[in-house]
């Protein structure tokens, strides 16, 4: 499981934990979860996204990986739904990972979500 780093007093994102942030704030662990379609009530949609990922996952991991870095990142380690910071957090493809593989790896695709959030968004 990848694990970020986020300085409490000024909000800066940090990828390693030993290097202290420059304004001496207090560094706080993101946890970032994979999510998985198992996690959230099954339907069809969602299995097959977690099967064609699954297929994937060796080639494209390291892409993936980066992507999601890149979205959250670009969010703030942010939920973009109810604003929750921090604390376990999950990227989601606006445009569905299974329907539209040439976005797949584009950061304006991907939205940082909360878990609870992004069950609710695959369950609706
Ligand atoms: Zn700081
Ligand atoms: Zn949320
Ligand atoms: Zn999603």
């Amino acid at each position: 499981m990848e694990k970020m780093f986020r300085c409490q007093r000024c909000k800066k994102l940090c990828p390693v934990k030993d290097a202290k942030c420059t304004c001496g704030g207090v560094l706080e662990e993101v946890v970032l979860v994979a999510f998985y379609a198992k996690a959230a009530t099954k339907t069809k949609k969602l299995e097959s996204w977690e099967e064609k990922r699954g297929k994937r996952k060796e080639r494209s991991s390291e892409e993936y990986s980066n992507w999601r870095i890149a979205v959250f990142t670009r969010d703030q380690l942010t939920c973009q739904e109810c604003g929750q910071e921090g604390g376990e957090l999950s990227a989601h493809h606006i445009k569905p990972w299974a329907t539209y593989p040439a976005f797949r790896y584009v950061v304006s695709n991907g939205q940082t979500l909360c878990l609870v959030c992004h069950r609710k968004l695959h369950e609706a």
